[in-house]
């Protein structure tokens, strides 16, 4: 009866946040070397403005910019610095995070189960198209996954329901015909829940990022381990 399945992407298929801010620090590093700079104290700062920027952003993909994270600090550094060390530093990042990625155990085996049996996969995740796209494939997921809808797209990010209709109208499928999986409460779960989606948690025994909780939203399952997604869909391991 289910025909898709919906997936967040960081902390749900790979491990991100762990990644997050060792990336910064080496990103870091790189700055503080050329600018000659203590090491830790750049990356204390850095690591405050990275902060500053995923609040100051809300809902839009924004959030995720990292080159505003190496503006701030080095200008709060007030020392002159070559315009192109900002680039330089966020494309530092991302490949350091790209070359670092690590997938959940059981990932790329469920997902081909699934291919096998015919259902519909999307991930759906807050944030430009290009990185999307460029981590799943790094992660080595590209050639399992049909779709890749990235918030970039309709402007506002997960809850609201822009990304998960444009989701359901690619794929050709209704919300109840979908079941959307993720590891944060009000973004992957209340957000499709709103559109009739069937949602669950993704609460790995390990490694993993439980976020969003608000006390009111109520997951349609959880799992701990990836494999246990089959069981939604009827199909035995
Ligand atoms: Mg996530």
């Amino acid at each position: 009866m289910f025909k898709a399945l919906l997936l967040d992407l960081d902390d749900t298929l790979i491990k991100s946040s762990q990644l997050y801010e060792k990336a910064l620090h080496f990103a870091s590093d790189y700055i503080a070397d050329k600018y000659a700079m203590d090491k830790e104290m750049f990356f204390q700062v850095a690591l405050e403005k990275d902060t500053l920027v995923r609040r100051n952003f809300p809902t839009v993909h924004t959030r995720h910019s990292r080159i505003l994270v190496f503006r701030n600090a080095l200008d709060e550094m007030e020392i002159k610095y070559d315009l192109s060390s900002l680039p330089d530093a966020e494309d530092i990042y991302w490949n350091y995070f790209r070359q670092n990625i690590e997938v959940y155990d059981g990932v790329l085996e469920t997902l081909a189960v699934l291919k096998k049996h015919k259902i519909k996969t999307a991930i759906v995740s807050d944030g430009g198209l290009s990185l999307r796209i460029r981590k799943t494939q790094q992660a080595g997921l590209l050639p399992f996954i049909d779709e890749i809808f990235a918030s970039e797209e309709v402007i506002f990010e997960k809850p609201f329901s822009a990304i998960f209709t444009l989701t359901l109208n690619r794929l050709g499928v209704e919300g109840n015909e979908a079941i959307m999986l993720g590891n944060n409460y009000k973004n992957d779960i209340r957000g499709a829940q709103l559109v009739g989606i069937r949602a669950g948690l993704f609460d790995p025994k390990k490694d993993g990022n439980v976020e969003g909780q608000d006390g009111t939203i109520v997951a349609d399952f959880v799992i701990h381990e990836f494999s246990e997604i089959l069981k939604e869909f009827g199909i035995k391991k």
